[in-house]
């Protein structure tokens, strides 16, 4: 599948599902969207044309294009990493079978992480269903098995800072 096609599809799998049945950007104050001019959201590949023309892309040390903005933006051309925030849909294994479940980002700060509120099952499945089609496409899923190693990490180191 084309890349530029399977985010568009990702895109409209996410369109009518939030992350809480109400607005959760009322609990933080949109947290998420208060960035600063130097960190943003990292894109897919190809994502840099199909997002709001009036973000700044930037390059982080890694060579990861990244999207900022200035806290607002219109809606149907926010990038993935926004649609599926707070959560990720993790590639795991099981007796050697890959499957995809979701887990908080731990990567930024959003109090949905606390477990005192409930993510709508629809959301959850949406994310799910990006994840399987992230890998529809060999550079997108190149780029999404690499970022979901690094959440994987997080998890990890988390589990093992608990242990200390
Ligand atoms: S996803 Fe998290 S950080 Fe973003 S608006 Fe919702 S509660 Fe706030
Ligand atoms: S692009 Fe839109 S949704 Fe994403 S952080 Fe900026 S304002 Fe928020």
């Amino acid at each position: 599948m084309k890349k530029e096609v399977l985010l568009k599809t990702c895109y409209s799998l996410l369109r009518n599902t939030t992350p809480l049945e109400s607005d959760c950007g009322k609990i933080c104050g949109g947290k998420c969207c208060k960035g600063d001019n130097k960190t943003g959201m990292l894109l897919f590949p190809g994502e840099e044309n199909l997002i709001d023309s009036n973000m700044k892309i930037i390059e982080n040390e890694n060579g990861d294009k990244l999207a900022v903005c200035d806290g607002k933006c219109d809606r149907n051309k926010r990038p993935l990493a926004c649609r599926i925030y707070p959560l990720f849909p993790v590639i795991k294994y099981s007796e050697g079978i890959e499957y995809i479940e979701t887990e908080f980002d731990r990567r930024a700060d959003c109090p949905l992480l606390k477990g005192e509120y409930k993510i709508t099952r629809r959301f959850d499945n949406a994310v799910k269903r990006v994840g399987k089609y992230l890998l529809l496409n060999s550079e997108t899923a190149e780029y999404y098995r690499k970022l979901s190693d690094e959440i994987l990490e997080y998890i990890e180191l988390e589990k093992v800072l608990k242990n200390l």
